[in-house]
């Protein structure tokens, strides 16, 4: 699992916004989320967008999203000839659906992006065609996309008004689990999250946390009570943010409190083996 943005959405945390990439033997294979500068990680990190079996959004905010056009763009130029799914919350008043995300970037004749209409137009067997689709909210985990050697999970996490999804990956016999944006709220992360051997989640806010931050996100005793109730092998902290980064100690010592550990702190392009 490789970290290619720890960041939120803060500039002057010199980090990229948040998007993580699964390897497997020397294939990139999962995308999930890509906020600012991550496209330009993904190509810091020798991936390639042709290796990738599927994208997976947690949710629409500028920090998780800003440069899906920008990797869908570069990767026009190489040498995928397949479609792409991409799969993410459904949309309300606040936020587009995933299908209307894709398509407000690139549809014809309203999208922003509408040069690259092509992306999203049926097109025949062997090009390159994003596939976007909405998972249903669901309070326990739900099947979302397998193939030959993968399976995907995601669950429906609260992230204020905003639809928001976490995600679990299953790969070569490993579990990889991403809590996305949450206040921590209710069981489905829990139960996503159980046994994982790698679960990240996002410290964005500190102990302590009141008001429309705290409603948001979870503190750090909310990550440690979560990973303690699911057993989880190893915890990644990522979506570090200004008021969390220096409170690396104290945050330690909160999630100790009620998990054993290990416990490590993201940083852009960090990777963390799974044998
Ligand atoms: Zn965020």
């Amino acid at each position: 699992m490789q970290v290619l943005g720890s960041g939120g959405p803060e500039v002057q945390d010199k980090r990229a916004s948040t998007s993580y990439l699964i390897w497997e033997n020397g294939r990139a294979r999962v995308v999930v989320d890509a906020g600012g500068g991550s496209a330009l990680r993904f190509g810091e990190s020798g991936a390639k967008m042709s290796q990738v079996d599927v994208f997976l959004f947690s949710h629409f905010h500028v920090d998780h999203s800003s440069d899906f056009p920008a990797l869908v763009f570069s990767s026009w130029f190489g040498d995928r000839k397949r479609p792409l799914p991409v799969f993410g919350p459904s949309g309300n008043k606040f936020m587009p659906s995933t299908t209307e995300f894709v398509h407000d970037l690139f549809s014809d004749p309203r999208g922003a992006w509408r040069y690259l209409s092509e992306m999203v137009e049926p097109n025949p067997e062997g090009t390159y065609e994003l596939q976007p689709h909405n998972v249903a909210p669901t309070s326990t985990p739900v099947l979302v996309f397998r193939n030959a050697d993968m399976a995907v999970y995601a669950v429906s996490v609260v992230h204020g008004a905003f639809p928001a999804l976490a995600w679990r990956v299953e790969i070569g016999g490993k579990r990889i689990v991403f809590s996305g944006d949450t206040d921590g709220e209710g069981e489905g992360l829990t139960q996503l999250a159980s046994n994982a051997d790698i679960f990240v989640a996002h410290n964005a806010v500190p102990e302590g946390a009141v008001g429309v931050e705290r409603r948001l996100h979870m503190p750090p005793s909310v990550i440690g009570t979560i990973a303690a109730n699911a057993h989880v092998k190893q915890l990644v902290l990522s979506h570090r943010m200004l008021r969390t980064l220096g409170k690396e100690d104290e945050t330690r010592t909160e999630i100790e409190r009620r998990f054993p550990g290990p416990i490590r702190f993201a940083n852009d392009l960090d990777c963390f083996p799974l044998n």
